[in-house]
């Protein structure tokens, strides 16, 4: 059984734990004492580590998680940007950790080196998608490194994956990524809905988080480039005639940069 959970750090991410209630795996450790401390209260030994890009708050811990257990494997992309890696993947492959068979998705938007981990579903679960800065509840990351297009292909991998996939991304942004989406589609009742629905959670200190590829699809704008509503306004806010989906979400992401 997967029991998933995600760590706050900072002030805003989260480090996803997965766990089989025998041993650990963490996703993008920004931060080695949240880990410590939530393993100690589980008492349960970290058994490897996941990195879905080189950005400091998602490897900032990994050097601490290691020093205090040599030979820790270290899962993720190939880049000299980090070093601690002992595991390199890249796209199409297939990784077992613990129980769990991974799948290697190369999504280079946010950063070029970025890649996210899909565990497949099964008779007992469903799938779940790691996917760091890639895809966020109701909103997408930042272009820092890749263009729209990279960003469109990224997405709609995710978009060929289950619809009841739980979505693990790595930080807290869903309201004002909300706000966002109700910007873009006032008139989507779906966004509103989980509006209220997310607030509750904040109100309650709660994460809004994992969230299904089904109600991303629902409510991000992002995910929903080729709906008729969002391709116009993404062209009204450009100005200009946009040609194809990924200008539409070049167009929404350099609108919601100054949003
Ligand atoms: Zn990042």
């Amino acid at each position: 059984m997967l029991d998933l959970t995600p760590i706050p750090a900072f002030s805003d991410n989260y480090i996803w734990a997965l766990s089989d209630g025998r041993q650990c795996w963490v996703v993008d450790p920004g931060e080695a004492e949240p880990v410590e401390r939530w393993l100690a209260l589980q008492a349960l030994p970290l058994a490897g580590i996941l990195i879905t890009h080189h950005h400091a708050d998602h490897i900032g811990g990994v050097a601490a998680l290691c020093q205090a257990r040599p030979g820790l494997p270290v899962y993720g992309p190939e880049t000299p940007k980090i070093r601690a890696i002992t595991h390199p993947v890249d796209a199409g492959q297939r990784v077992t950790i613990g129980p769990w068979v991974l799948e290697i998705l190369a999504v280079p938007a946010h950063t070029l080196d970025h890649i996210a981990y899909f565990l497949a579903p099964d008779d007992q679960q469903p799938g779940a998608l790691f996917c760091g800065d890639t895809l966020f509840a109701a909103g997408c990351g930042r272009l820092f490194e890749g263009t729209p297009a990279q960003l469109h292909r990224a997405l709609a991998q995710f978009k060929a994956l289950p619809p009841s996939t739980l979505v693990c991304c790595a930080h807290e942004y869903t309201l004002a990524n909300l706000a966002f989406a109700q910007a873009v589609e006032p008139g989507n009742s779906a966004i509103s809905e989980r509006c209220t629905q997310e607030q509750c959670k904040r109100a309650a200190g709660l994460p809004t988080l994992p969230s299904t590829l089904a109600l991303e699809l629902a409510t991000n704008p992002f995910m929903r480039t080729h709906i008729p509503e969002v391709q116009q306004k993404a062209h009204l806010q450009a100005g200009t005639p946009l040609a194809d989906e990924a200008e539409v979400m070049g167009a929404l992401r350099r609108w919601k940069d100054n949003f």
